[in-house]
């Protein structure tokens, strides 16, 4: 499954509620890149510089994490793609490797999301650096307290700054958005309304699976 939309739509969120429901495994590029970034491999300090710029990693460098991802057996037919394909060449790309692997798309969802909501939501976002999870400082303040890795271990993403969100999103429309034109004439291509309540888009998506 290909979950899809800008950031702060609730890729990453409804992706972690799938991987529990149905035992599915995301695959975050966004998540592989930062703990590159972490454990400071040669591919770490290539990329830190340009995630926090608000920019495109190169796709060689997102290509062979994916690959590597794939090509694995135990995530066989179980992948959620979170982050991938964000351009029309990794998209092609996607179906190559797919291919080579017997493996097929099934879904593709579309997480949809104004400008203005995508910049409120990202501005309060907090992520656990163990566990990835996601929280809102202004919405969040109980499940934040409670957060079972520890609060301590919730940061403000360094991309997510009021600046580097404006350009991640502008980034998002010019390269990312033309890959609609790319799907959207597909049978299993599915557009969600992002601004819904977590739960009632978890149900929408549910539904999708069960079609
Ligand atoms: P995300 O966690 O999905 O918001 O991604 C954070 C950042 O990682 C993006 O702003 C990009 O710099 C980089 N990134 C994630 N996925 C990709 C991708 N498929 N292609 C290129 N860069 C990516």
């Amino acid at each position: 499954m290909i979950l899809f939309g800008p950031p702060g739509a609730g890729k990453g969120t409804q992706a972690q509620y799938l991987v529990k429901k149905y035992n599915y495994y995301q695959l975050s590029t966004g998540n592989l890149l930062r703990s590159e970034i972490q454990n400071k491999t040669l591919t770490g300090n290539q990329i830190s510089e340009i995630i926090g710029r608000g920019e495109m990693v190169t796709d060689d460098i997102v290509d062979s994490l994916i690959s590597n991802v794939i090509k694995n057996n135990k995530y066989k037919n179980k992948i959620i793609f979170d982050g991938y394909p964000r351009n029309i060449d990794q998209a092609k790309n996607l179906s190559k490797i797919l291919n080579e692997n017997n493996q097929k798309i099934e879904l593709i969802i579309f997480l949809n999301l104004k400008r203005e909501e995508v910049i409120k939501r990202i501005e309060g976002r907090v992520t656990c650096n163990k566990c990835n999870k996601t929280f809102n400082k202004l919405v969040d303040k109980q499940e934040i307290l409670n957060h079972s890795c520890g609060s301590t271990h919730l940061i403000k993403r360094t991309d997510d700054s009021a600046q580097t969100i404006i350009k991640r999103y502008d980034t998002y429309i010019d390269i990312t958005k033309p890959m609609l034109d790319y799907y959207s004439s597909n049978s299993n291509f599915k557009e969600v309304d992002g601004s819904m309540k977590i739960n009632q888009i978890s149900s929408k998506i549910e539904d999708f699976i069960s079609s």
